[in-house]
């Protein structure tokens, strides 16, 4: 059985004392579900939250990691290190690292590789964007990062990677996929794991939907049959908005 899995990317959002305020406000609301949840905060946070959230339940996670375990790489930051902290998941692949920062398919699946061996969870994120949705290319190019993301991690390895789905023109946009069209591709993306893998470990795989997820659509997208969990980025921001999508 699928545990959902609720977590909020904080980008590049909040100073150490807006976190410390987050965490203490967060802790109050939270009260445990039969939902998983964690935040996904700016490396200066994160050893802040893991104290914070120490026996809460609310997992931390890193928003970005180097696949090499030390080395002359200035500027980034390795998995020995999130560990330390008792940082827990780990995104990888990111619309915005894929944009902006030269993530490639080869990087997060080094990436991934990286994180299993060192004992955190991955969390990939893959999508396509407004043209190859206008192009009617979705199913293809997401079962191509689908692909090349799980390339040669085993099954009982699989099973520990969340997926998370994010049409690229619905993050940050204010625009969400209806929840019939994001169902489809979490469809897509199962099969593609069955393809991968066999229909026990796709089974297991926990594929969340990401872009403009907030209070008012979390219910509705998170009882699609396919769906198993949300990424939030600007809704998670405000603890209270994000219980309220924790608690859908
Ligand atoms: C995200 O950052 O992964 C995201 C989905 O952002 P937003 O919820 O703001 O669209």
């Amino acid at each position: 059985m699928r545990i959902p899995f609720i977590a909020g990317n904080w980008k590049m959002y909040k100073t150490m004392a807006e976190a410390r305020e987050f965490a203490a406000k967060f802790k109050t609301l939270y009260h445990g579900t039969d939902v998983k949840t964690a935040v996904f905060a700016p490396f200066p946070q994160l050893a802040l939250l893991t104290k914070q959230f120490e026996g809460t339940g609310i997992g931390v996670g890193a928003q970005n990691v180097h696949f090499e375990k030390e080395g002359a790489f200035t500027g980034e930051v390795s998995v020995p290190m999130l560990k330390e902290i008792g940082v827990e998941y780990c995104l990888v692949g990111h619309s915005e690292r894929r944009q902006y920062f030269g993530e490639t398919d080869e990087t997060v699946n080094l990436k991934i590789k990286a994180l299993l061996a060192g004992d955190i969870l991955p969390v990939v994120c893959v999508g396509e964007n407004l043209q190859e949705r206008e192009e009617g290319a979705e199913e293809k190019i997401v079962s191509g990062q689908i692909k090349a993301a799980f390339k040669d991690i085993c099954h009982e390895d699989a099973v520990k990677i969340t997926v998370a789905y994010e049409p690229v023109w619905a993050i940050g946009t204010g625009k969400t996929a209806t929840p019939e069209q994001a169902n489809q591709m979490c469809f897509c993306i199962r099969m593609t794991l069955k393809e991968l893998y066999d229909e026990e470990t796709a089974d297991k795989i926990v594929i969340q939907y990401g872009g403009s997820v907030k209070p008012e659509n979390a219910s509705e997208i998170m009882n699609m049959e396919e769906i198993d969990g949300a990424l939030v980025g600007g809704a998670s921001l405000d603890p209270l908005k994000f219980i309220e999508i924790v608690n859908f």
